[in-house]
């Protein structure tokens, strides 16, 4: 008899691997279909409920594997902030992943939309200067199923909700996707398989990165239709540099041609996140430069706020500055939405995620 534990957990194994399972207990290949139409359409959780598989293989299943999901701990909301309009209320949710690791994930409502915001590791290696999770350090990156699962548990529980349905997905929550691609490509190819009991659209799910250029090109050459947001944070080169250190590796002119490349073979626009930092990077100069930078693509801007996290240096622009930012972006012919922060009060913003006790206090727990 195997101990609670000590069989390899069945989930861990791609959509491709589980062939090899199937090889390995003597079945046909198409089982390996089968069982993954039952981990994640039926969302089975247990081999014996998998009722469409013969009894022997169930038996060989159980004997062989385990069934283990990540479970949701807790959650947070800022209801209070949103005048206990329990509808309007970001949610963020503590999950605990099997082998023990701890990740967020953040429930957004947004007018008609509710979307899931998933992450991609546990911790992040890139360490941006502006970002709680980058100084909570990196444990490891998230199997597919650990980012399904956040999905998954963030759509049940958008049920709950008068009304409510998960409508988008963004890989935007702890960590660089990028770095993860495989397993995320994963993750999106089941989420997004339409013959499944949960299958949301690639249109309706993005996938967001600081700017890896090996990563755009993948994601490019891919034939998804996901969309893609490429955090900008500044259109200077240094400055790039000083807010987010792994941009060294990936300069202005280098990244403005794999998005040309993206542009290209996708026919899609890419999404340039701008966090206004108040006298960093808000100033007429720095709406110049994004102005440059940005309308030889065929993209949009999302200026977002800055979350103040406890003892870090920045602070969020002020309204004026704002305004004025966004109307010299508007006059240059771009397309500028603004994203008022959401979920601050339960740091569940942008760049506020942090699981672990941390010397900046970010963490809520
Ligand atoms: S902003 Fe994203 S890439 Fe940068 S440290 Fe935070 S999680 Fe990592």
């Amino acid at each position: 008899m195997h101990q609670n534990g000590t069989r390899p957990n069945i989930l861990e194994f791609s959509r491709e691997s589980l062939a090899g399972v199937m090889a390995g207990l003597g079945e046909p290949k198409f089982r390996a279909g089968q069982l993954h139409r039952w981990l994640y359409s039926q969302q089975a959780i247990s081999f014996a409920s998998m009722s469409s598989i013969g009894a022997g293989l169930r038996e060989k299943l159980s004997a062989a594997y385990e069934i283990r999901m990540p479970a949701l701990l807790r959650s947070e909301s800022d209801r209070q902030a949103c005048d206990h309009d329990a509808e309007a209320s970001t949610v963020k949710y503590l999950l605990r992943m099997p082998d023990g690791e701890l990740v967020e994930s953040v429930l957004i409502p947004s007018g008609e939309r509710l979307t899931a915001c998933v992450s991609s590791q546990s911790g992040c290696p890139l360490q941006c200067s502006f970002c709680a999770t980058g100084q909570m350090g990196f444990s490891r990156n998230l199997h597919a199923f650990e980012m399904i699962g956040q999905a998954h548990a963030l759509h049940h529980e958008a049920l709950q909700r008068p009304g409510g349905r998960l409508t988008n997905i963004v890989f935007m929550g702890m960590g660089e996707p990028l770095l993860n691609l495989d397993n995320v490509f994963e993750a999106v190819s089941t989420l997004t398989n339409m013959d499944y009991r949960f299958g949301i659209s690639e249109k309706r799910v993005t996938i967001s990165t600081v700017g890896l250029i090996p990563g755009i090109e993948r994601i490019a050459d891919s034939g998804l239709r996901t969309k893609l947001a490429v955090s900008l944070h500044s259109a200077d080169q240094q400055q790039r540099e000083q807010l987010m250190p792994v941009t060294r590796q990936y300069p202005l002119d280098e990244l403005g041609k794999a998005i040309n490349g993206y542009n290209r073979k996708t026919g899609l626009p890419v999404t340039f996140v701008y966090m206004l930092l108040d006298r960093v990077n808000d100033s007429p100069e720095d709406a110049g430069k994004l102005a440059r930078f940005a309308r030889r693509f065929l993209c949009k801007i999302n200026l977002i706020d800055y979350n103040p996290i406890v003892n870090f240096q920045f602070r969020p622009a002020y309204d004026d500055t704002r305004n004025a930012f966004v109307r010299q972006l508007l006059d240059a012919g771009l397309q500028v939405t603004v994203r008022k922060s959401q979920g601050a009060a339960i740091n569940a913003a942008c760049g506020q995620l942090a699981t672990r006790p941390d010397p900046y206090g970010a963490n809520p727990q």
